[in-house]
């Protein structure tokens, strides 16, 4: 970056926003150290802005935001040339000490327990998709058929572009495509660890949007755009390696191939998983996009490459490598989670398994959205919440999930997600997609 280039220290908060503070590129070696100054109360601040009102933090304390230089994108679409660097930062106090409320905190924390513990590692990443408003797709029947050349190129060169930037960032770009809904498109990145696969996820998004405004357009990662869309997801794929780096859910002797590990660890996340939804699908419109035959997330269970599947045995290719290539997805997850919050749940939930020894989840064949209630109790299929109001009871009601964030963590997570809760009260769906729409 030039010197008088801008650099942004940023954090992402409980509703997913990046948000943050500033400087000229000169500054940044010192910064690199002290950080820049926040407010704890920045992380009461609601989807559409707000303060929630119940917030523990009001007008008091100061913290410090210090980047990670490894966690960082240039957005170079301004409309003169100019760019800037947003870099993701840990929240500190004023002594340099991780704050306890910091979302990559809990990350990190969630993280080195599974190493400590188990000595495993989580290599994971995120299934972007969203949808391309304000670009004339006039020409294209509902903005081009799903998957086709024609949708592709169509919109070209924003898809070469954004490839092109995402691999100049070291991100590795994976696939690009034209998704099943109108002006919907999907990018995927190779795995990596955890935390940086959080951290790409919210700086991807970021340069989704400065790009699509270089093309007069938005981007809108909304779960919805419109209350009969086509849902836009975050599929989290991951899998976990040991101490050597071998990877360990591969075992051909169990059913789906899924090992005991695997077995206990996806055990971990079913047994919790209406409290791991208030982070990883914790909005209103998250339950307008999470119903059965979308696609979405139908039922909590375990699929073998079925779609309707919270946690999805996802296919390998070929006769080799299949213990590398052999990952779970998760399938609840949308744009107004907290990366970091959404790794954190699903690695605190799979440990709950893991030290517990649950044996594995049945593998579920079918649809159980068409089976009767007693077949699904048979087959081990649970009920997903469906609503935002249902699994933020599940999250107060799960102690160990609870425990993991802590009482002020947890407090203000409620308090933020409780103003949202009444700012939509009595909101019909299409105003629900339209207010979402507008920020995510
Ligand atoms: N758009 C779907 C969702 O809302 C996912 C489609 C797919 O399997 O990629 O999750
Ligand atoms: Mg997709």
């Amino acid at each position: 970056m030039a010197n008088d280039d801008l650099v942004l220290i940023a954090t992402a908060d409980l509703v997913g926003h990046v948000r943050g503070r500033a400087f000229g590129a000169d500054q940044l070696a010192d910064r690199l150290e002290h950080g820049v100054g926040w407010v704890p109360a920045d992380l009461a601040l609601t989807t559409f802005g707000e303060l929630a009102e119940t917030n523990s933090f009001g007008p008091l304390g100061d913290l410090r935001l210090r980047p990670d230089p490894s966690a960082s994108i240039v957005l170079s679409s301004g409309a003169d040339g100019t760019g800037i660097e947003v870099m993701l930062a840990d929240m500190l106090n004023l002594d340099l000490s991780p704050w306890a409320c910091c979302p990559r905190n809990v990350l990190r924390r969630a993280v080195a327990a599974l190493k400590e513990e188990f000595g495993l590692t989580m290599v994971a990443t995120f299934e972007h998709e969203f949808t391309l408003l304000n670009a004339d797709a006039s020409a294209l029947p509902r903005g081009g058929p799903p998957f086709s050349v024609e949708a592709l190129r169509h919109f070209e060169p924003f898809g070469s572009r954004l490839y092109a930037a995402l691999a100049r960032a070291g991100y590795e770009p994976d696939t690009w495509l034209a998704e099943f809904g109108p002006n919907q498109f999907e990018i995927t990145l190779a795995p990596c660890d955890a935390l940086t696969a959080a951290d790409r996820a919210l700086l991807l998004r970021e340069l989704v949007r400065d790009l699509a405004k270089q093309f007069d357009w938005r981007a809108s990662f909304s779960p919805l755009v419109t209350s009969h869309g086509i849902g836009n997801g975050v599929h989290v794929h991951f899998s976990l390696r040991d101490a050597d780096g071998a990877p360990v859910l591969y075992d051909p002797s169990q059913p789906g191939q899924l090992s005991a590990i695997g077995g206990s660890f996806a055990a971990g996340v079913l047994a919790h998983s209406s409290a791991v939804c208030a982070l990883t699908a914790p909005s209103v419109i998250s339950y307008l996009r999470m119903r059965p035959h979308t696609w979405s997330a139908g039922h909590a269970f375990l699929g073998l490459r079925n779609r309707e599947a919270l946690l999805r045995i996802c296919p390998t290719v070929g006769t080799s490598d299949i213990d590398q290539q052999f990952n779970l997805e998760f399938r609840a997850a949308d744009a107004t989670a907290n990366p970091w919050l959404v790794l954190a749940a699903l690695v605190v939930a799979g440990l709950d398994g893991l030290r517990k020894k649950l044996p594995a989840p049945t593998v579920v064949d079918g649809d159980p959205d068409l089976w009767t209630p007693g077949e699904r109790e048979a087959a081990g299929v649970a009920d997903l919440p469906r609503s935002l109001k249902e699994s933020l009871e599940a999250l107060t009601n799960d102690e160990m999930i609870g425990e993991w964030l802590g009482t002020e963590l947890l407090g203000a997570y409620l308090a933020v997600k409780e103003h949202e809760l009444a700012v939509l009260d009595g909101a019909s769906a299409e105003t629900v997609c339209e207010r979402y729409t507008s920020v995510y």
